[in-house]
């Protein structure tokens, strides 16, 4: 690659800011892969609320901060083991470079608490996050710590890298900013408001290979529809989340 070549595309992957930056929700994400963002968030509603300046997002690319010629960003495990590890330096340094943007530090990683709705709400009412994709085996240690990253887990299953689960955080967090869903009805009846899973779902045909719509959501009748739908939904996640169930049944209790 010649000289003028390599800059451009330095300057493209280094740091990308969407033409709205500095207004609404402050999305940074520092990753070897930069181009994997906004991804499927340029696109449908989360596409629609970055180009309105709902959200903004700026990407890093972590390579622009390694201290050698070589790029390289990781290094052999102390004390042996499979796989490489991000070394500390590089994402400081990365890390410092976005000290400037507003929100907790996350660190995606199959070590940390499970992400879920609530916690989506949390960051949505935060400025923003800065969410560090970490690839080979992960981070060193001590950087974790030095810079109290906040390890978030999608699930007991290992990704090969952080973008993954930084695109499904975004995902969930931005749909609860004000102003991405016409209505906020639509987010008040959702699975795990109220503890619960949602109800079943009918549209048309009415009838549908014999098959037909529970008569009562379509007999008008809004008090005996809604009493259906929260029955509905207490028998789903019964059936099929235990856990939920225990924490429901707790709360009702209170
Ligand atoms: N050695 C790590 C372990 O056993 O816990 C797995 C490293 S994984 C191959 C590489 C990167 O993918 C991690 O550093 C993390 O950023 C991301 N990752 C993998 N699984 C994840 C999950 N379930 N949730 C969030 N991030 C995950």
């Amino acid at each position: 690659m010649n000289k003028h070549i390599q800059s451009q595309t330095k300057q493209q992957y280094s740091s990308s800011f969407c033409e709205k930056d500095k207004t609404g929700w402050h999305a940074t994400v520092l990753t070897l892969f930069p181009t994997m963002f906004p991804g499927p968030l340029g696109l449908s509603l989360a596409g629609k609320a970055l180009n309105s300046g709902i959200w903004n997002l700026k990407t890093l690319d972590i390579r622009n901060f390694a201290p050698n010629k070589s790029r390289s960003v990781d290094d052999y495990p102390f004390g042996g083991g499979s796989g490489m590890v991000m070394r500390p330096d590089v994402v400081d340094t990365a890390l410092e470079a976005v000290a400037d943007r507003p929100g907790p530090r996350l660190y995606p990683s199959p070590r940390g608490a499970i992400f879920d709705q609530s916690w989506a709400k949390i960051l949505a009412k935060e400025p923003g996050a800065v969410i560090f994709c970490g690839r080979y085996e992960g981070l060193d240690e001590r950087v974790i710590k030095a810079r109290k990253l906040k390890e978030v887990s999608i699930g007991d299953f290992v990704l090969s890298g952080g973008e993954p689960a930084a695109l499904i955080i975004m995902d969930a967090l931005i749909r609860l900013l004000p102003g991405v869903l016409r209505t906020t009805t639509a987010l008040t009846e959702e699975s795990f408001e109220n503890g619960l899973l949602e109800y079943p779902l009918y549209t048309h045909p009415r009838n549908w290979n014999g098959i037909i719509v529970p008569e009562i959501l379509t007999s008008g009748d809004h008090a005996k529809v809604k009493a259906w739908k929260r029955l509905e939904a207490e028998s789903i996640t019964r059936k099929r989340r235990p856990d939920l169930w225990k924490q429901y049944m707790k709360n009702k209790d209170k």
